[in-house]
C-alpha cells in the first residue's frame, strides 16, 4: 500500500443520495480523505430531520452518524427561504407539498401562494448549511446564501427543486437555465462546499 494512503483520514458524507455523493466528491477532490457515505453504511438507520433551522438539521446528521461510527462526518442540509412567505419553506423545502411531494408539487404549490405578489414582493434566497462533526471535538457549520427572485412559470430545464423558479437577477435567467458551472459558482451550495473545504483542509492539516 503507498505510504500517502495509509495517511488518509476518512470522511463519511452522511447521504445516501448519490446525486449529492458524487457532487461533494468532486468538492473534496485532491484532500488526503478516503471518504465514504450511508450507501457504504446500509445498516444504520435514516436520521430524522427534526430541526426546525437548516443549522440544527446538518448538525443532528452529522453528530448522529459521527457517534454511531466513531468518524468524521459532513452533513448538510438546504432551501428556500421566501420572503413573503417568512421564510417558508425553509427546512420543509423537500416536503412543502405534502411528505413526498415531487419538484412539480412543490413549484405548483409555490407559484399559487405568490400569485398575487407584485415583482418588487418576489424575493428569496437559497441557504446551505454544512455541518462536520469531528469525534472528540466541537461540530463546526458553515453557511452558503444567494439572493433572487420568484419567476411568474417555470423556466429552463437544468437542475433540481426550485431552480425553475429562482431568478438570478444578474444574469437575468433562472437556476435552471445556468450551466452546472455558472450555477455552481454562485450558489449557496457552491459558497458553503468551498467553505466547508477550507476547514476540512485545516483540520486534516491540525490533525497532521
Ligand atoms: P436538501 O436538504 O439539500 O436535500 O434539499 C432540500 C430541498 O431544498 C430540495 O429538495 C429542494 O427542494 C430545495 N433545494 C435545495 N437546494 C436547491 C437548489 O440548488 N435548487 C433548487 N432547489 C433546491
Amino acid at each position: 500500500m503507498p505510504e500517502s494512503a495509509l495517511e488518509k483520514k476518512r470522511l463519511i458524507l452522511a447521504t445516501r443520495n448519490e446525486g449529492k455523493v458524487k457532487e461533494l466528491k468532486e468538492m473534496l477532490a485532491g484532500l488526503p480523505l478516503e471518504i465514504r457515505s450511508l450507501r457504504d453504511y446500509p445498516g444504520l438507520p435514516e436520521v430524522e430531520e427534526s430541526g426546525t433551522t437548516f443549522v440544527q438539521n446538518a448538525v443532528i446528521k452529522a453528530e448522529t452518524i459521527s457517534e454511531m461510527t466513531g468518524e468524521m462526518v459532513l452533513a448538510d442540509d438546504s432551501g428556500l427561504e421566501v420572503d413573503l412567505l417568512g421564510g417558508k419553506p425553509g427546512v420543509y423545502s423537500a416536503r412543502f407539498a405534502g411528505e413526498s411531494a415531487t419538484d412539480e408539487e412543490n413549484n405548483r404549490k409555490l407559484l399559487e401562494l405568490m400569485k398575487d405578489a407584485p415583482a418588487h414582493k418576489r424575493g428569496a434566497r437559497f441557504v446551505c448549511v454544512i455541518a462536520l462533526a469531528v469525534p472528540g471535538k466541537e461540530t463546526i457549520t458553515v453557511e452558503g446564501s444567494c439572493r433572487g427572485i420568484l419567476a411568474r412559470s417555470p423556466r429552463g430545464t437544468l437542475g433540481f427543486g426550485y431552480d425553475p423558479l429562482f431568478i438570478y437577477e444578474e444574469e437575468g435567467k433562472t437556476f435552471s437555465e445556468l450551466d452546472p458551472e455558472t450555477k455552481n459558482r454562485i450558489s449557496h451550495r457552491g459558497q458553503a462546499f468551498r467553505r466547508a473545504r477550507e476547514i476540512l483542509q485545516k483540520e486534516i492539516e491540525w490533525r497532521g
